[in-house]
């Protein structure tokens, strides 16, 4: 089977270090080298998908790995990104911040919510301020692949 080059940023969590695949529209074969990372995510905060710590990632922590691309209609055929955009209520910080989440491509922002209710992604701002997560209700997906 083939195999195809898939960005991968691992999580910065030492009890974890889960590697997060990202969407990527379309991922070269390990024969054609390492594509260049776009720009845009050249500093992002991101949640890790199994242990929900928010850390900052740059473009230098995206990382190539090898992976064979899942049937159209398995599991994780179609990833997407979310946003969630917040602003720190630590008082006199207050940074308008956007936390990026993986998930499967369909997952509602309904069920994102549930999560960060639930506890399942620690929402913190980049200084590392803890919030509250009620307040999180302005999440938008940001990209599908
Ligand atoms: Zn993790
Ligand atoms: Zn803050």
């Amino acid at each position: 089977m083939s195999k195809y080059l898939w960005p991968v940023i691992h999580c910065r969590n030492p009890l974890c270090l889960e590697p997060i695949r990202l969407p990527y529209p379309s991922p070269p074969d390990i024969f054609q080298g390492q594509p260049m990372w776009p720009m845009e995510w050249w500093k992002t905060l991101f949640a890790c998908r199994e242990c929900g710590q928010v850390y900052e990632y740059r473009a230098q922590d995206v990382r190539w790995a090898a992976f064979s691309l899942p049937g159209p209609n398995q599991r994780g055929s179609a990833m997407a990104v979310y946003g969630i955009d917040f602003v720190c209520v630590q008082e006199g910080c207050g940074t308008q911040l956007r936390l990026h989440v993986v998930r499967d491509a369909g997952t509602t922002t309904q069920e994102i919510a549930d999560e960060i209710v639930r506890g399942r992604i620690a929402v913190q701002c980049e200084k590392g301020h803890p919030q509250q997560p009620t307040q999180m209700q302005n999440i938008s997906v940001v990209s599908e692949v």
